[in-house]
């Protein structure tokens, strides 16, 4: 879906360079890209449950196209949880996760009639307390910490025993029994989420071992178990080198599921709650060389930074770039493309070979579908840049770009 035809980069069959005329910088998502991702998470998990992670990418245009896939969502806030459901997602299949839910965002969840992961048991009796208010019964799992550390940046790592995240595995059995006993609440799953960007399978099977032992001692307190989720957490492949898709994720994981699930009275079903995976690869970063300076190093300054693309500033985070408007020309320099922002660190790529750059090139920084416009800010007074969908030979805005309006907006000036 990224290409090069006749030195341009294409996005599916529209020429960059077109896009770039409107302005710069500017996300460029590919629907047949993203689409071609939630087909493969449907071929190899055909009787799974898919939760897309709505805080890796909430544009509402983007997220339609997942919900009329049959996916559910998985949302960390009310305002994810407002967007989910602008976008379609039904409420039994949202799950509505986070560590810190105020009395506001439980309202609005027992509401809108969504599930709860429940982080701790305090929280237990806080939706227990909505619920019977509202006369509703709200289906609930619990957050599990299944301590198991994946090979991944540790920011991004979240089910560590040490992590903020969900309730022991050891000790949720009496959060378990708690529930079972208190009015408008009723568990009827598991949940837990191990980190984000893993590449080595394995750790996905520990932390089904992990939920499926749980599940036993939690069936025995007279719990129906609908729903086994394992959250998201699939890596993608930021360096071209090749990483597991989800078909792979698959085979490791439905044997043990198969096999342990026949230990269980309930026949729950698997949740997975991909992200990244999902819309990581779907979408470039493109931005305007502003000029071009040697120093120290070959410095090509451009119009995006960190505060549109904070992953490379954040976890050092690795994405590819290429020259847009000179693909397939010789590398002939090493570079390192830098933002406008005023910080040292802003830095996008570091130390590359690339064509020679000129002001008024073109850089695509790719994968950055996921946590990259969702993570933006308005720092150093920069207005937020568009977001493009790409459908073979066309193109639309589904994100406008802000202007100084947008900056200013909700400032009171008093006057001393
Ligand atoms: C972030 C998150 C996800 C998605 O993770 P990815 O790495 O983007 O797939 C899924 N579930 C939970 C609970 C999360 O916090």
């Amino acid at each position: 879906m990224f290409r090069e035809v006749n030195g341009k980069l294409h996005v599916e069959g529209v020429n960059i360079e077109e896009i770039a005329e409107s302005g710069t910088p500017v996300y460029i998502t590919s629907k047949a890209m993203l689409e071609n991702n939630i087909e493969s998470y449907r071929a190899a998990f055909p009787d799974a449950r898919m939760l897309y992670a709505v805080k890796a990418n909430n544009n509402i245009s983007i997220m339609r196209i997942i919900s009329k896939k049959g996916f559910g969502a998985d949302v960390f806030s009310d305002g994810e949880l407002y967007l989910a459901l602008l976008a379609g997602f039904k409420p039994e299949y949202i799950l509505f996760n986070g560590n810190s839910k105020s009395r506001k965002e439980i309202e609005y969840g027992v509401r809108t009639g969504v599930k709860f992961s429940v982080d701790s048991v305090d929280e237990l009796h806080a939706i227990s307390e909505v619920a019977k208010e509202e006369n509703k019964e709200v289906k609930i799992a619990f957050r599990i910490n299944p301590d198991i550390s994946p090979d991944t940046h540790p920011k991004i790592a979240t089910g560590l025993k040490k992590s903020k995240f969900g309730i022991p595995w050891e000790e949720v059995i009496d959060a378990y029994k708690t529930a079972v006993k208190l009015p408008g609440v009723k568990p009827v799953g598991i949940h837990c989420h191990i980190g984000s960007q893993i590449t080595d399978l394995s750790p996905f099977v520990e932390a089904l071992n992990r939920i499926v032992d749980v599940a036993k001692k939690v069936e025995k307190l007279g719990v129906e178990l609908e729903f086994l989720d394992l959250g998201g957490g699939l890596g993608i492949d930021y360096h071209a080198e090749g990483v597991p898709a989800p078909s792979e994720l698959a085979n490791k994981l439905m044997p043990t599921f198969r096999e342990r699930i026949a230990e269980l009275k309930s026949e729950p079903q698997l949740w997975l709650e991909p992200g990244r995976s999902i819309i990581g690869n779907t979408t470039i970063l493109l931005t305007r060389v502003n000029s071009v300076k040697k120093a120290y190093k070959n410095f090509v300054a451009v119009d995006a930074g960190f505060n549109l693309l904070i992953r490379p500033a954040m976890y050092n985070a690795y994405h590819r770039v290429s020259v847009a408007n000179k693909m397939g020309q010789k590398e002939e320099e090493e570079y390192t493309v830098v933002g406008p922002i005023c910080e040292s660190g802003d830095i996008l790529a570091e130390n590359r070979k690339l064509p020679k750059v000129e002001r008024g090139d073109l850089i695509a920084v790719f994968d950055a579908g996921a946590y990259g416009f969702v993570m933006s800010s308005q720092y150093n007074g920069r207005p937020r840049c568009a977001e493009i969908l790409v459908d073979r030979d066309r193109w639309f805005v589904i994100r406008e770009w802000e202007s100084f309006c947008d900056v200013v907006g909700k400032q009171i000036v008093v006057d001393f």
